[in-house]
């Protein structure tokens, strides 16, 4: 399998923010994967799963962590209305694949970046609709090795999180969409790709919304009245356009964003007593977590 050393992550992340990989491995399919994982265990290494790096900041400097890329599984197979997908699967690829087809129920998750296995794991979602809706189950490797299809129910789905997959490897799912006509998908999918480029600042780049939305209330909304909107600290800023996004202006490094991170929960704690949670996933440098 593909293996490269001393890779910038800055170009794996849609963030462009991030230090020097020692390691990483392409996996090419749900086998390899699995190999690759249990090998790393059995040496008792922890190691990074990476998807499309939608939703991760990398720390800056050297991570010795070693990093492994599903970006070379993305078989996907359609029959009727049932269609399974490697975890390394574009998902708005997958989308977009799927609308085509006839397959529906998806429509409103056009536009979202990252892999189909990153999106499981994060019950990635939008305007009301998120991946689990019409998902029948997840292939995973479990922590004692073995390889199993955990049907949804078990999976655990909450706002962005399902929590039985926390400490699981995904290596692909299968879901049962509706069937329709592709004409009214394909319209709703241009109608959802209008509104998030009104919405987002798509021309800067960013790993999407930092924090989750807050119990009754809205985090962009809090960092907004809490006049923090265009804060810059370093390379990185709290979008002009849009307050929950933080986005790299000029080179930011993950402690500017770090930094950002930290004045807006401090600020809205001390404001509005709503803390905010990290949505975002942060790739710890050293080997110190199993
Ligand atoms: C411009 C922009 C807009 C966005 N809009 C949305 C939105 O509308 N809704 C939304 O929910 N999100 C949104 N996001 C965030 C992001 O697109 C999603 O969270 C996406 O699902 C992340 O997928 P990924 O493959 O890039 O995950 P990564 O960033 O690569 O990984 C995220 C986490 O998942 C883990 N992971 C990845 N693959 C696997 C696997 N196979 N097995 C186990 N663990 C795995 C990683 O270790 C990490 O902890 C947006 C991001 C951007 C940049």
């Amino acid at each position: 399998m593909k293996h490269l050393q001393n890779v910038a992550l800055k170009n794996y992340c849609t963030f462009r923010i991030g230090g020097v990989a020692r390691d990483i491995f392409f996996p090419e399919n749900a086998q390899e994967l699995a190999e690759l994982v249990l090998r790393h265990r059995a040496e008792n290494t922890a190691f990074w799963i990476h998807g499309g790096g939608a939703n991760t900041l990398f720390p800056d400097g050297e991570i010795l962590l070693p990093v492994i890329s599903t970006s070379e599984m993305t078989a996907c197979i359609r029959d009727g209305g049932t269609v399974r997908a490697e975890a390394g699967k574009n998902m708005d690829v997958w989308v977009l694949e799927c609308l085509r087809e006839g397959l529906g129920g998806i429509e409103c998750l056009s536009g979202i970046p990252g892999t189909l296995g990153g999106a499981l794991f994060m019950n990635a979602g939008a305007y009301g609709h998120e991946i689990s809706d019409h998902l029948v189950s997840v292939t995973i490797l479990t922590l004692d090795g073995r390889v199993i299809d955990l049907p949804k129910e078990e999976c655990g789905f909450g706002y962005r999180q399902a929590v039985a997959l926390r400490d699981a490897v995904i290596l692909g799912a299968a879901w049962s969409l509706p069937q329709s006509d592709p004409g009214p998908l394909l319209a709703k999918r241009r109608e959802i790709l209008a509104k998030r480029r009104e919405k987002q600042p798509l021309e800067f780049p960013s790993a999407g919304s930092v924090f989750k939305r807050p119990p009754g209330a809205y985090a962009s909304q809090l960092i907004d009245q809490a006049g923090l909107k265009g804060l810059r600290v370093g390379g990185a800023q709290v979008s002009e356009k849009h307050a929950g996004f933080i986005v790299n202006v000029d080179n930011a490094t993950c402690r500017d964003v770090l930094e950002l991170v930290e004045i807006c929960r401090r600020t809205v704690r001390e404001r509005f007593g709503h803390e905010l949670e990290l949505e975002q996933c942060l790739c710890p440098f050293y080997p110190d977590h199993k």
